[in-house]
């Protein structure tokens, strides 16, 4: 077994390996099935399940996994209960844990190494040697928080399969800044990197039970239960712009199941961790809502209904219908009445707002054209198309 030196803080573990193979001169395909016990080749540069390769370090897994690798940003927004298990099951089975899915869940949009100068210059002076780190490798992070600049991008690719076994000061084009950092020169851009890299230190419930909570207390609650997802989803795009969004694979369109409001329901969890650091960032910001919730109560609040109205309309329809089976001599009742006047439900409901309809239907049942006539017929159970066949007595 090997024993190497303990990896910087926040060293990510690409870095690490890459270390790893310059100290004992080995490839990766010598030195990675010493490092892991397994038979591989490439090793992800972002996430293991070989506590080997931790304890070659000197560290316990779960300290090595929280301190090295993007598993805590991967599950920071998560169900507690499925974070739990991820994280329990990486720990006592780790065989059986696909890291693949994990890893492709938290490193969407990043593709190449990335580091801050600042950050390159200090590690040099300290340690002879620089880093790649955590904190400059996470979606949407386009800010070293330590030094308040802009990361910059290499063009040494994050695959372990391409991987050139460069460091930071190494690597070519160092100074190029990322293509899209423009996008990131402003508040909302720093308010994501902090939203993303607190993941990476500080266990706290995030999930959508914490967006919910900061949404109601920006304001954006319609009731106890309800947000105003809508105004919520169109706010947050302002905020960060649909470049930028657009940049994240997070862009949508204002409708009502876009991500912003779906990502507010338990079922939120499973979002890219993206979405919901770029929901955490915008809910840090202090916004105010851009329609007050009272606006959408007018709105939802339909006409008041004419109720008179509605009954004379029912009431000539119902007369006319009594007519014409005075005339064919047959029969007709209530409920079909009722019905054909279009006024099932509200006679159901709200039966007391029709005080004139009831009148003349009392003195309808007791006339000839009253399919149960007041006193004089018992309730017939016959089909309705018999019934209307029936002359009168
Ligand atoms: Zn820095």
């Amino acid at each position: 077994m090997f024993h190497l030196p303990t990896p910087y803080p926040d060293e990510l573990l690409g870095s690490i390996l890459i270390r790893a193979q310059r100290l004992t001169g080995l490839g990766g395909k010598l030195l990675l099935p010493k490092l892991t016990g397994a038979r591989i080749t490439t090793h992800s540069p972002v996430l293991t399940k070989y506590p080997l390769l931790a304890s070659s370090h000197g560290m316990r897994m779960e300290d090595f996994v929280k301190q090295h690798t993007l598993l805590p940003y991967a599950t920071a927004y998560m169900e507690p209960l499925q974070r739990d298990r991820i994280w329990a099951r990486l720990l006592s089975e780790p065989h059986a844990t696909n890291i693949a899915s994990l890893a492709q869940h938290a490193t969407k949009g990043i593709t190449h190494y990335q580091l801050c100068r600042a950050c390159m210059g200090e590690d040099l002076r300290h340690f002879g040697e620089s880093y790649w780190r955590r904190s400059h490798h996470l979606p949407g992070v386009g800010w070293c928080l330590k030094h308040d600049r802009l990361v910059v991008a290499t063009c040494l690719s994050l695959c372990s399969r391409e991987t050139k076994l460069l460091l930071p000061h190494e690597a070519p084009q160092v100074g190029q800044p990322l293509a899209w950092a423009q996008l990131l020169r402003n508040t909302p851009g720093k308010k994501l990197s902090q939203a993303s890299v607190a993941t990476l230190h500080e266990p706290a419930d995030r999930g959508y039970a914490s967006h919910r909570k900061k949404a109601t207390q920006a304001g954006y609650a319609l009731s106890r239960h309800n947000i105003w997802g809508q105004v919520l989803a169109q706010d947050l795009r302002r905020y960060f712009t649909s470049p930028l969004l657009a940049r994240l694979g997070s862009d949508f369109e204002l409708e009502p199941r876009s991500w912003p409001t779906t990502i507010l329901r338990p079922s939120g969890g499973s979002a890219a961790p993206v979405r919901h650091a770029l929901m955490d960032a915008f809910l840090s910001s202090a916004p105010r809502p851009s329609r007050p919730p009272d606006a959408y109560m007018r709105r939802k609040k339909a006409k008041p209904k004419d109720w008179r109205a509605i009954e004379l309309r029912a009431l000539k329809t119902m007369r006319a219908m009594v007519e014409e089976h005075v005339r064919s001599q047959t029969r007709v009742t209530v409920t079909e009445l009722v019905e054909r006047a279009d006024l099932s439900g509200p006679w159901k409901h709200r039966r007391s707002q029709f005080t004139e309809i009831n009148g003349w239907l009392q003195e309808f049942k007791a006339s000839p054209q009253s399919e149960r006539q007041t006193g004089r017929r018992p309730r017939a159970y016959t089909s309705r198309r018999k019934r209307s066949q029936k002359a009168p007595p």
